[in-house]
């Protein structure tokens, strides 16, 4: 087909019709974006900051149409889209303001009069992204991609082609040169020819497994490099040493924002049997609280999910999981592309909504007896995404940390993405960094520099 339909989730309407770039299309775009490499890589970093800043501005400027986009096209309710259009912003800014600092040369004394490290950009890099954060997916990769003096093609999901080509605008309204960044619009069967383009020096994707596990195939057999960021079964490990109030209002969020469809929601949760009872109670009166509703009315909570295939097979994983011997405590129901704000308790590592990642409104309990259970309890994963850890021993936290098979820990907090730490996992969850430093050299040849 060579068009895409791009539905509301929430009223089930067609929103619109978007005509896909033919191979000749993109074959030509990808010159272009080459040709643009070339004169890009020359601007000076003042240059570069300039027209990121601008872009920031024009974030936060157009918030609210770049959120209503997003919001009618996966049903993520508006103020939430709103914040993640104002988090873009605040990766350009942090980009703009470090990226030289990141890409200056590294001295190495040697036997050289003088030896050092240089990090040069690589040319055009495919983004193959997701639809759970359209703009936010996409701005972690772009900023420091555009700031290290690369080139960026996106390959947005096919429900956020809206979404896609207003990424395109914001570099456009910015005043960034034409083809510094472009938007393909292409369903995923034709990713595996834009990598096999001589052009394309190396792929992001974030995604699900096989999503990954492909792009990565196709780009090894040309020996380009990826970096991947997969999904997650974050656990939140609840000691009994908590503060129970704190503790239950961050793990609603790390369970319910953005309608749990977030690679590191805390989706397993772990709680020493001693509280377990007292904090489920209070956990089960703050979630009753969540509004769902409209994605446009500002205090919905809860929107709908991004298309009904995927609440449908979230019905069936909670289904199972009950049918299995988990107690269901509340919710559990779907309606289209909406599904309730759900909590399944007893639930044991045989059962899928402990061994299976779920992208939705669906938390799990399990109880343990010691924290060696509970450390073993949320390894027992093929994903090392990210863990949180609840207590008010904090020395002791850290002595821990090293036992957690994940690319983060966090103490007293959800996971959550900051344009100044790192960012990605261990198995499954995928390899490479996004943010901070390190995201910004993932893409860059490190040039090795020797004088004698
Ligand atoms: P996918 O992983 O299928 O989609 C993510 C992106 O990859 C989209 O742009 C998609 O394009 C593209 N893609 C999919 N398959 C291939 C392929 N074989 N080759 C090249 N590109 C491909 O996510 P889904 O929308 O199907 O969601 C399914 C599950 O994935 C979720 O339930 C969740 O578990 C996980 N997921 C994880 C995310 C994360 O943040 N880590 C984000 C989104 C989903 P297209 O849309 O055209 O198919």
């Amino acid at each position: 087909m060579s068009t895409v339909n791009s539905i509301n989730p929430y009223t089930h309407k067609e929103i619109e019709s978007f005509k896909k770039h033919t191979k000749q299309d993109i074959a030509e775009i990808l010159q272009k974006a080459d040709h643009r490499f070339y004169l890009w890589r020359e601007t000076a970093f003042s240059k570069r900051k300039e027209l990121m800043l601008a872009a920031a501005k024009e974030l936060l400027e157009n918030k609210q149409e770049y959120a209503e986009t997003m919001s009618l096209e996966i049903g993520k309710p508006i103020s939430q889209a709103i914040a993640e259009v104002e988090k873009c912003a605040w990766v350009c800014e942090y980009y703009a303001n470090n990226a030289e600092k990141h890409m200056a040369d590294v001295t190495i004394e040697t036997d050289a009069q003088k030896s050092y490290t240089k990090f040069e950009p690589l040319g055009v890099v495919l983004a193959v992204m997701p639809w759970n954060y359209p703009f936010w997916q996409v701005f972690r990769f772009a900023a420091p991609a555009l700031m290290a003096g690369n080139i960026g093609v996106l390959k947005h999901a096919s429900n956020v082609f809206g979404s896609a080509l207003n990424i395109e605008k914001v570099f456009k309204r910015a005043g960034f040169p034409k083809y510094c960044f472009t938007t393909l619009l292409v369903s995923s069967d034709g990713v595996e020819q834009i990598i096999e383009n001589p052009v394309v020096k190396a792929v992001t994707l974030t995604g699900s497994g096989p999503a990954g596990s492909a792009v990565a195939q196709t780009a090894g057999k040309h020996i380009k490099k990826t970096v991947l960021e997969l999904g997650g079964n974050n656990a939140l490990v609840v000691l009994a040493d908590c503060d129970i109030d704190a503790t239950v209002d961050i793990c609603v969020q790390a369970r319910f924002q953005n309608t749990g469809q977030s690679c590191i929601a805390g989706k397993r949760m772990l709680i020493d049997e001693k509280i377990s009872e007292e904090f489920i109670e209070k956990l089960l009166v703050k979630v009753r609280e969540l509004k769902s509703g409209d994605p446009m009315d500002k205090e919905t909570y809860i929107g709908t999910m991004a298309r009904e295939d995927l609440a449908a097979e979230l019905e069936q994983q909670v289904n199972d999981t009950v049918k299995a011997g988990g107690k269901l405590l509340m919710g559990g129901k779907r309606q289209g592309a909406y599904f309730e704000p759900t909590i399944v308790s007893e639930v044991t590592p045989k059962m899928v909504m402990f061994n299976q990642e779920t992208f939705g409104p669906a938390l799990s309990i399990t109880t343990f007896k010691t924290v060696d259970e509970a450390i073993e309890l949320s390894n027992n994963s093929r994903f090392g995404l990210g863990v949180s850890v609840f207590t008010t021993d904090i020395k002791n936290a850290e002595k821990l940390v090293y036992r957690f098979d994940e690319g983060a820990v966090f103490i007293n907090s959800l996971v959550k993405s900051d344009p100044r730490l790192p960012f990605g996992g261990v198995k499954e969850s995928g390899y490479g960094r996004e943010l901070s430093s390190h995201g910004i050299q993932e893409f860059v040849n490190r040039k090795t520099v020797y004088i004698n």
